[in-house]
């Protein structure tokens, strides 16, 4: 490889391809550019300035998210002047909304320490429902700005909770766009775009679904992708507020069981109860990291008291709660003695889409070693 493909980062070579910006380099060699609007797998809308780079030779900084990589290019990721301007750009986007967290009062530059601080002061009450998971925050610290000491500004958009599943404060928005990217080319279902730009009204801009209606009345499904990739606390779901902060999450890594697909999902539990559930890592197939709304929301049943626990047998017309030794018993025998009255093929099994391919699998093995039938199927043929 010749130099023409060469541009350096911080004093390190590294090679670019044709369609290479700055930042797509950098993520691939684990170089950290801090950023609030890109989301993998998307079109780059510069729109928060937060990954802004100096390069040599060029007067102002740029966004490592939307300038092109070209030969010999150096660039450096955090000069002095990089810095200032990620602080400055932190500091007005706090300002802009509703950014009350209290990363106002730190004074110590260990995150464990300070937050276990402010669990001894006992303010977790006041606190944002995303505090300790937001990446905005997480910013604020590392750079260490600090927000307001004044009132926060009213928003002009009341927060919206129309429907059963995301929540839309406005007031926290930071209009960086991830939601739009992962609605439009993500999920490419369009219900949501920017609306009221600023060089046309005098409307503050807003993210807006249809014609500026609730998700609920707009071509939204729910999907829940927004929610997912929003850095801050601008959308987010009844659960986040159940959460108890600085008690740490557990995340187990798991396969989605409403349908064949198969989707890789992370369940987020806390006190053995689902609070969270993600799409996994976007590079893992079959979902790359997206779920539909059955996957993403639909757990409450996991802990519903009306789920059957015990096994219930039919007795003189009524159904009573049994061990499960007794029902398996039971349901051995009279599959014995079908099988014995009028042989294997008086008996099929159906499976279900909403189990494993391994759990589909030991119900066929089930049906012709154990059954000695062929009659095996799938709900999906139905
Ligand atoms: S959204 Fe993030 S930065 Fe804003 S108040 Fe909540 S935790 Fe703090
Ligand atoms: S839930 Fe899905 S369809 Fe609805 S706005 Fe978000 S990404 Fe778009
Ligand atoms: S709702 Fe979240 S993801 Fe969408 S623009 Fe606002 S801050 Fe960004």
């Amino acid at each position: 490889m010749g130099k023409a493909n060469i541009i350096t980062i911080d004093d390190n070579n590294f090679t670019f391809n044709s369609d290479d910006t700055i930042l797509s380099v950098a993520q691939r060699n684990n170089i950290d550019i801090p950023t609030l609007c890109h989301l993998k797998n998307t079109t780059p809308t510069g729109t928060c300035n937060i990954c802004m780079v100096e390069i040599k030779g060029s007067p102002d900084l740029v966004t490592a998210c939307t300038t092109a990589t070209s030969a010999g290019m150096q660039v450096y990721t955090a000069s002095k002047k990089v810095i200032n301007s990620r602080r400055d750009t932190i500091k007005s986007m706090l300002y802009s909304g509703n950014h009350n967290c209290a990363i106002r009062d730190f004074d110590t530059k260990d995150w464990t320490e300070f937050q276990l601080k402010v669990l001894d002061e006992d303010k977790t009450d006041d606190l944002c429902p995303v505090w300790g998971n937001c990446e905005l925050q997480d910013l604020a610290y590392r750079y260490q700005v600090t927000t307001r000491k004044e009132p926060i500004p009213e928003c002009k958009y009341p927060t919206e909770r129309a429907n059963p599943f995301i929540i839309r404060d406005f007031s926290r928005c930071i209009l960086c766009g991830r939601c739009v990217k992962a609605c439009r080319e993500v999920q490419v279902n369009n219900a949501i775009d920017f609306g009221y730009n600023k060089s046309n009204s005098k409307e503050i801009t807003k993210i807006i679904a249809g014609n500026d209606v609730t998700l609920r009345d707009s071509d939204c499904v729910f999907c829940g992708e927004c929610v997912q990739v929003c850095p801050v606390g601008a959308l987010i779901t009844e659960k986040t507020f159940e959460k108890q902060k600085f008690i740490k999450l557990e995340k187990t890594r798991t396969t989605c069981s409403y349908c064949g697909v198969g989707c890789q999902m992370d369940v987020y539990t806390q006190n053995n109860k689902i609070i969270d559930i993600q799409g996994a890592d976007n590079e893992l197939p079959p979902n790359n990291g997206s779920l539909c709304v059955k996957g993403r929301f639909a757990f409450d049943f996991v802990a519903s008291p009306e789920r059957l626990t015990t096994p219930l047998i039919k007795k003189n017309g009524t159904f009573e709660e049994s061990t499960w030794d007794e029902a398996l018993e039971l349901v051995a025998s009279r599959l014995n003695s079908i099988k014995n009255e009028s042989g294997p093929d008086s008996q099929g099994v159906l499976t279900s889409a909403r189990i494993t391919n391994e759990e589909n699998y030991i119900a066929q093995k089930f049906a012709r070693a154990v059954l000695k039938t062929n009659n095996i199927d799938h709900c999906a043929r139905l």
